[in-house]
């Protein structure tokens, strides 16, 4: 909890770089207000519109994470965090040689499929629709409008999105970043089974009034709140602080140009475009999973006084943190750890995911090994770690109940 005379790091507007001795409340009443605190933040006047910037892009976040129609946050960032943490060890560990640089990107990685869900989301324009009819948000003054649908990277093809990743991985940081995204593949397939048992499985035409899109939602956010209970000293959440954590644009658009060959969205002369949405929505992940950290680690009084200020001062943004699922408060979190199996189960998968992301990831880094030194037998290897995806998500669907 914060307090008095502690650094305070918010998770809504400009004050990364901000150490201010003020207790949180007044100090969020600034950042509400004025964006920032002037004088007193080192950043001045240009801090103060970035911060009313980020604000917009905040809504925006908010909104998008609220929709969430095809539950692509079953495993939320911070659960990503985790596991991909836990996989890193042996050869994964060594190929990153420990290089922060590398470690960022291959995290970035892991967050990444979620990013290009969000990019999905902001294609459909039966999303833009309700949007605009459900909480007055035009998108179109947010993001430009993509000519043509992208994908969802979880329900169309991604055993093929994972291995065009990994084949088009050039450098070391196009590597890191390929790695962490098949720890994602690896958990989701996981994860996703689990959700979809204890809620109800969960179709991408259910509307946000269906009762099994909440019960989806309290269910990721009990899985968040039990991350940032259980395992907060293993989360290593530095990298979504970073505000210029994006994914490497060009490489992505190869490799999903590789993996969807009939899509417009991701050759010249639609591409750009994709590369400066996925930017936003890259940010748009990160300030939302600012939000749920700030969440799992204040006070739920703070928390409220948080939200009440908001609603007072920005009431557009006060609305949707009261539409938006709160992760649930300790004790209500303690009480269903002992009345309900699910985190038990969900303890069950954690350990299944790092036993699947320690054999398949060493597999990736031969793989890549291999490739860079010109040896015989890549291709062969890349058609194994494809059997081994696809034995995790039959029916190349990280989403949809196994058949
Ligand atoms: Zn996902």
């Amino acid at each position: 909890m914060c307090g008095w005379k502690e650094t305070v790091r918010l998770p809504v507007a400009g004050h990364r770089r901000c150490h201010i001795w003020l207790k949180d409340g007044i100090c969020l009443w600034y950042t509400v207000v004025y964006g920032s605190v002037d004088g007193i933040c080192p950043g001045g006047r240009g801090a103060i519109v970035k911060g009313l910037r980020r604000c917009l892009v905040v809504t925006l976040a908010v909104v998008l994470a609220v929709l969430s129609p095809a539950t692509a946050g079953a495993s939320q960032v911070h659960g990503h965090l985790l596991f991909a943490g836990g996989m890193l060890v042996g050869p994964v560990a060594r190929y990153l040689a420990d290089d922060p640089k590398l470690v960022r990107m291959y995290l970035l990685g892991a967050a990444a499929p979620d990013s290009l869900w969000m990019a999905h989301l902001a294609t459909v324009p039966e999303v833009r629709a309700l949007l605009k009819e459900r909480y007055r948000v035009d998108l179109a003054q947010y993001v430009e409008p993509l000519p043509s649908p992208v994908a969802d990277v979880h329900r169309a093809r991604p055993v093929k999105v994972a291995l065009s990743l990994l084949a088009a991985a050039r450098t070391p940081e196009e590597s890191a970043y390929a790695l962490g995204w098949i720890s994602h593949f690896i958990a989701d397939a996981r994860i996703h089974a689990l959700v979809n048992r204890w809620g109800g499985f969960y179709d991408g035409d259910i509307g946000p009034d269906d009762a099994r899109y909440a019960a989806h939602n309290s269910l990721e956010a009990l899985e968040s709140r039990h991350v940032l209970t259980r395992y907060r000293d293993d989360l290593d959440v530095k990298y979504f602080a970073e505000e210029d954590a994006r994914s490497p644009g060009d490489f992505v658009v190869r490799a999903l140009a590789a993996a969807y060959p009939v899509s417009p969205a991701f050759r010249p002369p639609e591409a750009d475009a994709f590369i400066r949405l996925l930017d936003k929505t890259d940010a748009l992940l990160f300030l939302s999973s600012r939000w749920a950290y700030y969440q799992g680690t204040h006070d739920p009084r703070e928390i409220a006084r948080a939200k009440g200020l908001l609603k007072r001062f920005r009431p557009e943004l006060g609305r949707m943190t009261e539409v938006l699922t709160d992760l649930p408060g300790r004790e209500e979190y303690l009480k269903t750890l002992v009345r309900s199996p699910f985190i038990g189960e969900w303890e069950i998968a954690r350990k299944d995911i790092l036993a699947d992301g320690r054999e398949i990831l060493p597999l990736c880094v031969l793989y890549l090994w291999q490739r860079q030194h010109g040896a015989d037998g890549a291709d062969g290897l890349l058609e194994r770690i494809g059997g081994k995806l696809r034995c995790l998500a039959p029916g190349d669907d990280l989403i949809n109940p196994r058949p």
